[in-house]
């Protein structure tokens, strides 16, 4: 039994392998900018994830600011997002000088929903920021067919969904952009990072300037760029965890169906949809609670797992629009009543990590009402 127990834990090579890629660093001397280091993880990026072209980043938040400051929307323009998301999200819209406009969640996928984005749209829209979330994919098909009838961009936070793949082809790949984050909570990580992944060969110029702070050459500023440059030593932990990665996934995968093997039983719990032909990233594992159903509330059963030492947390809770910055956004839905005003006070990730022992997951089930002979006999 392992106490604390958070709802994630961030893989980590061995430590001398470690130190050994530090002193790789020391003899060139080369900390940043490029380095070997940057330069091989970038191509081993696009080879793991089979894109065209992947772009590094210090972190996710930057990456996405950059995604957008990419597509050159008009200044004040608006972009739909889903309110059921990191904070990060909708602050890199308004960092950009545009406008988040809020669209529901699909109650099955608690994705944004295509129909809720349509009710969204106006003549100001200039593109759709969708988020594939806990590890569950959007639905690519009908974002890309409302972004086409209305002419807009699509960019895709992908911080969830590393290395998933739907029909074969990489999550990656759909819309004009897509971001990753590597931070420490994610399941690739580089202690922190992120990654644009795009199918146009020409934005790599324009990413690549972005990034740098718009420096061309070494007299020419082209664009208003910033600084989202990944070190070396970042660079270092991403080459000695991608190799770490499958095995990670794979010991979350056969968690997961612990998990649904225990609660599909429950009444009052939604456990989270298999998606035909999608590889699940094995980010995160949510549970939705009705409390009239189940008898008791996602909070109470957040702070009796606190009590055991068990740190769930409530993803996403709050949700956009109910922090200030946002407060008083509406959040456009095809329902009569938003699905992501209800779910978000039903919402609880379970500790989802190969470090969850079995004793861990008894101490869960009991705290759901089932015993140990219960939970054997699943
Ligand atoms: C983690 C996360 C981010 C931000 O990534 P950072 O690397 O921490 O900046 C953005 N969006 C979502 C949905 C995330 O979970």
């Amino acid at each position: 039994m392992s106490r604390p127990l958070y709802v994630t834990r961030p893989l980590l090579p061995d430590l001398a392998s470690v130190q050994s890629m530090l002193a790789e660093i020391w003899k060139t001397g080369i900390l940043t900018n490029g380095g070997p280091m940057h330069e091989k993880l970038e191509r081993e990026m696009e080879a793991y994830l089979s894109v065209p072209n992947a772009m590094l980043f210090n972190n996710g938040t930057i990456a996405l600011l950059v995604a957008l400051k990419m597509m050159d929307l008009p200044p004040g323009s608006e972009v739909i997002t889903t309110p059921l998301t990191f904070a990060a999200t909708a602050h890199a819209i308004a960092w950009n000088g545009l406008v988040p406009v809020f669209a529901d969640v699909d109650p099955d996928t608690l994705t944004i929903d295509p129909a809720s984005i349509e009710k969204a749209v106006t003549r100001k829209t200039s593109a759709i920021l969708a988020v594939h979330v806990y590890g569950t994919i959007c639905d690519v098909i009908g974002i890309q067919a409302v972004a086409d009838r209305y002419d807009l961009r699509v960019i895709y936070d992908a911080a969830h969904v590393f290395g998933a793949t739907m029909h074969g082809r990489s999550i990656g790949s759909f819309g004009d952009a897509s971001v990753f984050s590597f931070h420490a909570t994610k399941l690739f990580n580089t202690l922190e990072g992120g990654l644009i992944t795009t199918p146009r060969q020409e934005d790599r110029q324009v990413i690549y300037n972005l990034r740098n702070f718009g420096i061309k050459s070494e007299e020419e500023v082209v664009s208003i760029g910033i600084n989202g440059k990944m070190n070396e030593v970042q660079a270092a932990i991403g080459l000695l965890n991608i190799p770490l990665v499958e095995e990670e996934r794979r010991r979350r995968s056969i968690l997961r169906e612990k998990y649904f093997s225990i609660f599909r039983s429950i009444p009052g719990i939604t456990l989270p949809i298999k998606q035909k032909g999608v590889i699940n990233s094995e980010q995160y594992f949510h549970i939705v609670i009705d409390p009239a159903a189940f008898g008791k509330s996602r909070d109470e059963i957040y702070d009796n797992l606190k009590k055991r030492g068990i740190f769930a947390r409530k993803y996403f809770h709050p949700i956009c629009t109910d922090f200030e910055p946002y407060k008083d956004f509406p959040i456009f839905s095809s329902l009569e009543r938003p699905w992501a005003e209800i779910v978000k006070s039903q919402v609880l990730c379970l500790p989802f990590h190969s470090g969850v022992e079995d004793e861990d997951i008894l101490d869960i089930a009991e705290e759901f009402g089932l015993s140990v002979a219960e939970v054997a006999q699943h």
